[in-house]
Order: structure tokens, then sequence, then C-alpha cells
């Protein structure tokens, strides 16, 4: 198959708009076969429950092309059932899982040109996402829904290498305290925007949000959970209901624990022991893993600094970001169902 003339080692992360994009439509209390369509704009009411209350979800993940030219997804069951919780948190028909994961291939499949090649350090970025189409101007939940799925080739998050980043804890909360963080949706980042913004203005590149009844716990960032690797080796990720229960997290405390061998926590992480930890990284499946050299709390002065951090991606957080993407790119044997073949 003939790749699209792109530049693949020197592009972004951003949207370029490819050849075909997946739509499938909910009304009349069902969804109809849905299809591939080459229209890249939306076109909706003025009054859809998306605009006026903010009822949309997304996903994301991406497509490999592996050292033997197969094109694979990663685990995308996991992200049909992360979208299903988060439709059925915002009272939205829920997608069929199966029908999420034949789109993914479908639209992919279609997309072959796009994706772009093994040792590129590009990967083609999928984004599933619905949203409340038809007119609501009552407070309720729309009756009509489109759900989408765009992709785009997207370069490394991080050019030139992975520099450790700088942030700060955040004196305003991600999400509301009843538990909302943990749904993948625009108003979790809607509600965020002010904190990355002002972050950014200070000097800063991520906050790091703290649980909102207690501010004792770390929770996540905007767009990444948290890992932390102690003095003796040990893998500890925090776990609260209100943070999004990302797949790479979970999938790295696998490879932590099966590849690595490392004892995993996955537990409550206090903001106190911060100072203990030898590293610690953001992951999520756009950077994947981006280390973090050093925590600021502008409200107290406090600077931790992570020992084996500061300068480069710390030893253990680069092994098991190599095992990662060594896993994705075909180049490690997967555990069982965490590679879906789509194009042969
Ligand atoms: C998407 C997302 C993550 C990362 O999840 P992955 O499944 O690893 O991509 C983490 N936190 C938030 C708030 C997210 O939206």
């Amino acid at each position: 198959m003939e790749k699209k003339n792109i530049d693949w080692g020197n592009i972004g992360f951003s949207y370029m708009p490819t050849d075909y994009r997946y739509v499938a439509n909910f009304k009349d209390g069902k969804w109809d076969d849905g299809e591939l369509t080459t229209d890249s704009t939306v076109r909706i009411s003025e009054c859809a429950g998306v605009l006026q209350y903010a009822q949309t979800c997304f996903e994301g993940l991406k497509a490999y092309t592996t050292k033997d030219g197969k094109i694979v997804c990663f685990r995308p069951d996991l992200n049909a059932s992360r979208m299903a919780d988060s439709c059925r948190r915002l009272v939205m028909p829920v997608f069929p899982e199966e029908k999420f994961i034949e789109a993914v291939e479908k639209v992919v499949e279609a997309n072959a040109a796009y994706v772009p090649p093994f040792g590129s350090g590009a990967t083609l970025y999928i984004r599933p996402y619905m949203y409340g189409s038809n007119p609501v101007i009552g407070v309720k939940p729309a009756d009509e829904y489109e759900f989408r799925i765009f992709v785009t080739p997207v370069g490394p998050y991080f050019k030139g290498g992975a520099k450790p980043i700088t942030i700060r804890v955040s004196d305003v909360d991600r999400a509301a305290p009843h538990g909302t963080g943990n749904i993948k949706a625009g108003l979790n980042y809607a509600m965020s925007l002010y904190a990355i913004t002002d972050a950014h203005a200070q000097g800063y590149d991520e906050n790091m949000y703290l649980d909102p009844r207690t501010r004792t716990k770390v929770e996540e960032t905007g767009g990444a959970n948290f890992i932390f690797i102690t003095k003796d080796g040990k893998f500890v990720t925090p776990k609260s209901d209100s943070i999004l229960p990302s797949i790479t997290r979970r999938s790295l405390m696998v490879v932590a624990e099966k590849y690595l061998g490392m004892p995993v926590e996955h537990r409550e992480v206090y903001y106190d022991e911060l100072k203990d930890f030898a590293e610690c990284g953001l992951c999520g499946t756009a950077a994947v893993i981006s280390p973090v050299g050093k925590v600021v709390n502008p409200a107290t002065g406090e600077e931790i600094c992570f020992p084996s951090g500061m300068d480069d991606m710390g030893p253990i957080t680069k092994k098991l970001y190599d095992t990662l993407t060594g896993i994705q790119m075909g180049e490690i044997e997967a555990p069982e169902g965490w590679i879906k073949v789509i194009v042969e």
C-alpha cells in the first residue's frame, strides 16, 4: 500500500485531516449501521445538547506499524468499555463495545496510508467521540446522538527526547468532589483550562491535582495519571475514584510486575510521601511516559526534586517506557489480548 507523502519524522502532536472518518447515529432509541465518510465537518442544531449542556465524551488510542509491517492497535477493548462508562455517567446511550472495536478497525484500515511507518517515531492517533445532537433546551439528556471516529498521524509528544518537566500543585480542583473525574469528558478538560493556562503563565509545565475533599492525596494531572518509583524499586500509583483509569497506567502496572519483576502498589498516595520517591512520571496514550523532575507547591514554597530524574528520564522509568513501547511496536511479546491486528 502506497503511503501518503508525509515527512513522518517531523510531524508534531496536532490535527491533520485524513481521507476517512467513521460516523454512526442514534435516533428513535437505536443506532444505525454506521459508515465511513469523507466529510470532515459536523453540522448540528444551534440548540444541540452538546452545545448547551456539554453532553459529550471521547476516547484516545493509537495504531502502530510493527517491525514486520503489520498495523495494530493497543487494547481497544479497554477504550470501548471506558467509553461505555463515560456514556452511562452522562446519560448517553452506549455505543456497543464490539461495534466500537469494529469501527476502530474500519477507520484505521481505510486510512492505512496515514499510519506512520515503523521506526519513524510517529503513530496514528485515533479519536472516538460522541455527543448529543438534537435540540435540548430544558435540562435533560438529548434523544439523538452521533458517534464518530477520526484519526490523525501524530509525532512524538516530546520532541528532542523526554526532558523532565516541572509541575506545580494546583490550588483549584480538577474535578468535582462528588466524583466526575473518572470519565473521559470534555467537561473535565474545560474546567482544567484555567488552571493549565495559569500554570504555563507561571512557568510550570503541568498541574498536580490533589483530592478535592482533603487535599492531602495525589490524584492526577489534567490528562495523565501519575506513576512513582520508590528508592527500593517499587512501582507506586495513586488509587482514587475520581481519576481517569488510564489504560497506559494499567498496562504499566502489568509491565512492572510481570516483565520487570517489580512490586506494584496501587493505593492512596499522600502528598507528604512525594519527597521519598526516586522517580516520578506522567502516563497516558499521547506521551506514553513523561518524566517529572520537580514538583513545586506555590502555597508553601516547597520544592521536591526527584533524584534520578532531573536531567533525563530516570533509569526505571526508561525501562518501563522501552518495554511498553516494545510491546506496542511488536518487538516484545505482548500479554494475551493486548494487540489487535488490523492489517496483516
Ligand atoms: C486520557 C486520560 C488519561 C490517560 O489515559 P490513557 O488511557 O492512558 O490514555 C489520564 N487522565 C485523564 C484525565 C485522561 O483524560
